[in-house]
């Protein structure tokens, strides 16, 4: 087992409705990076799960007459199906619900209270159900919900308060101390302004006009407020406090993702039940920005069009995967649309990379069908590109330890690129026709198998079937059938002239197809209307 540990979470979703690209967006930032870090030999721990309890639930359960317990398993249902079919691929998998979640959310209220930071008071002000949020008059905007814009209710019940005020100094030395600790820097900005400066509220942290929630074990007519609920799922979900193991081995997590209207309540209100606690805090919140459809924050009732599993079903899951990372920089927000999803797969994948493929392995395949022969006559202009790709090796890392993944596959394909220059610059074509530039052929047509050797290491924590395929074509196997593992491991990517000689190409069919957009976008518009 490695000693590097890494620890990493998507936000824990909501199963009130069916889950769309904005949600498929984060898990699968999350089960990129896990994989990444897999593959950089750390001991990895990916957590995700649903958030379970709440007033919103129990209001869409009771409108479609069941209870709340039977709604939510049949939700997960659905959602476990999805991460399956996209292949993120989490160890673990919390449930609100899970028994052993809802008595350590106990153990912990009753630790706060012990601790003196809870106590009793009437709640009055108003509430978002859809954000499960309390807000005060002044933090409304022309009296709506500050986050999602919808209207709120006035509420008046009584409630048990967090004494978040008394770790006002605490947090605001966290930020200060910590510039890195909520990323992007502007998200930062905007909790010191908007929340810290303003100064910090007793938080309500218990809910008595509903009952779908955790009970507190000092009040049995009040339930835990459903986000205190919720983010003790990140130590919960390791053991926490009973069974130490898990916790002992990864916690503090190294990040929490989260979507930017959640921001406030990881980076301020999160630490803060951590610092009651007594326990280390997560070393980085990110928030990742949102996907807009059609210029408004994405939603189910936007139509069949941001059902992942669809999109999976018509562009292939690789495809998908690689549009969500490439086309909007991670921290901020991206407009979505299907039409720019089928350009990118054209142009960056069938075009660029698929190409690229099928052109080399069709050459190798001509002139070199029984592989490469020991005399090759290397040329500065090979060595260029072996050393642009020496250079993309350092740039993926640099950018992926910074979660930058738009910028790691744009230092991929900027590779490819020059790849695909290289091949009008030495013209193998012509080499081909000549006995005498054989070796000349053999250097050039070497040089880029062994590239692609290692675009296809690199491009590993993003695509699932993608490296095994090019892996195929290139040849690259043991003495057996087997594809050869030790050249598909991180480090070798780093490494060039490790694509060998006898290597025998296999011609196969294009990696990515390509999609006829305007018949593509038609169908697409029918579908919508079903
Ligand atoms: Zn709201």
């Amino acid at each position: 087992m490695s000693s590097k540990t890494f620890y990493i979470t998507t936000p824990i979703y909501y199963p009130s409705d069916d889950l769309h690209i904005g949600h498929a967006y984060c898990s699968v930032a999350a089960d990129t990076m896990a994989k990444y870090k897999r593959m950089r030999g750390y001991d990895v721990f990916f957590l995700t799960g649903t958030d379970e309890h709440g007033q919103k639930i129990e209001e869409v359960a009771r409108e479609r007459g069941l209870e709340p317990q039977v709604f939510v398993d049949q939700m997960l249902v659905k959602i476990k199906d999805l991460w399956k079919l996209m292949h993120v691929d989490y160890d673990g998998f919390i449930r609100t619900t899970d028994p052993n979640h809802v008595k350590a959310v106990q153990h912990i209220f009753v630790k706060l209270n012990e601790k003196g930071d809870i106590y009793e008071g009437v709640y009055e002000g108003w509430y978002c159900t859809p954000c499960e949020s309390f807000w005060t008059e002044s933090q409304l905007l022309d009296g709506l919900c500050p986050d999602c814009q919808r209207p709120v209710e006035k509420t008046r019940e009584k409630s048990y308060f967090f004494r978040l005020s008394k770790y006002e100094n605490r947090l605001k030395q966290l930020f200060h101390d910590h510039s890195d600790f909520v990323e992007p820097a502007s998200r930062a900005h905007e909790m010191i302004n908007n929340f810290l400066e303003a100064g910090l509220e007793d938080l309500a942290v218990s809910r008595s006009n509903f009952s779908w929630g955790v009970p507190l074990p000092f009040a049995d007519d009040s339930i835990a407020y459903v986000w205190v609920d919720a983010l003790c799922n990140y130590i919960t979900a390791l053991g926490y406090p009973d069974d130490t193991e898990l916790f002992d081995r990864y916690w503090p997590a190294d990040v929490h993702l989260v979507g930017k209207e959640i921001m406030r309540f990881h980076s301020l209100i999160w630490p803060a039940l951590l610092m009651a606690l007594d326990l280390p805090l997560p070393k980085k919140i990110f928030g990742h920005g949102w996907l807009l459809f059609e210029g408004g924050k994405m939603s189910k009732s936007k139509g069949n069009v941001v059902d992942p599993a669809i999109l999976v079903d018509r562009y292939g899951l690789d495809a998908l995967r690689y549009f969500l990372l490439r086309e909007f920089p991670f921290g901020s927000d991206g407009n979505y649309s299907t039409e720019a999803l089928i350009k990118r797969s054209n142009s960056d994948l069938a075009n660029d990379f698929g190409n690229l493929l099928s052109r080399v392995v069709a050459m190798i395949s001509q002139s070199f069908p029984e592989g490469f022969p020991s005399e090759k006559d290397f040329d500065q202009v090979d060595i260029d590109l072996t050393n642009l790709a020496d250079e993309t090796a350092a740039k993926v890392e640099q950018h992926f330890d910074k979660m930058e993944f738009s910028l790691v596959l744009a230092s991929i394909w900027h590779l490819i690129g020059q790849s695909n220059k290289y091949i009008d610059l030495t013209t193998p074509w012509i080499l081909a026709k000549e006995e005498e530039s054989r070796s000349r052929l053999a250097a050039v047509l070497y040089t880029l198998a062994d590239v692609l050797r290692r675009i296809a290491v690199w491009i590993s924590p993003f695509m699932v079937d993608t490296p095994a395929k090019v892996r195929q074509q290139l040849g690259i196997t043991d003495a057996g059938e087997e594809i050869n593992t030790e050249l598909s491991s991180w480090e070798s990517a780093a490494e060039s002239g490790l694509y060998r000689d006898d290597f025998i190409v296999q011609k196969g069919k294009p990696i990515f197809p390509r999609i006829d957009i305007r018949a593509e976008l038609s169908t697409i518009e029918k579908l919508d209307e079903i």
